[in-house]
């Protein structure tokens, strides 16, 4: 098994376990973004969203949102994002999919998810809604 995130599953890797159920596991990132920022993965190796069945779906999201409530509970942050990177183009350096749960604290001078990428193309919106019909 070479996947990192399976061999923390497996108790291969120590971590610092946020919350956990039979499907999910989340830990604190080794190298946080913000005070207490959490990654949740399901136990299952699935590589990225297009991957996951709707069971898998309803599952890994009942388990973020289990894990959003420690967090809250735990940190108390003023708010928080969160995010996934799929695929390489949108940053994924872990091939097991995997939530980013990030605290933000009033005054962190961080940014928000419009932060993530602004493109210098301008683009016609009512033509690219016309690609999804
Ligand atoms: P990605 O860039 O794939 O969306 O995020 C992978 C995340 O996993 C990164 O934020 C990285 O810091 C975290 N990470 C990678 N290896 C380990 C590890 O061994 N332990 C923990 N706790 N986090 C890890
Ligand atoms: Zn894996």
């Amino acid at each position: 098994m070479s996947c990192i995130f399976c061999k923390i599953v497996a108790g291969e890797i120590s971590n610092y376990t946020v919350y956990e159920d039979a499907n999910m596991l989340a830990f604190l990132d080794v190298h946080p973004c913000s005070k207490g920022h959490t990654v949740i993965v399901p136990k299952k190796h699935v590589e990225n969203l297009s991957a996951m069945d709707g069971e898998l779906w309803n599952t890994t999201l009942a388990g973020v949102q289990q894990a959003l409530k420690k967090v809250y509970t735990a940190l108390k942050p003023d708010g928080v994002n969160i995010g996934i990177n799929d695929g390489e183009a949108a940053g994924q350096t872990v091939p097991h999919v995997h939530w980013h749960i990030i605290p933000r604290y009033k005054g962190d001078a961080g940014g928000s998810v419009h932060s993530i990428i602004r493109s210098k193309e301008s683009f016609d919106v009512s033509a690219v809604a016309k690609m999804f019909s």
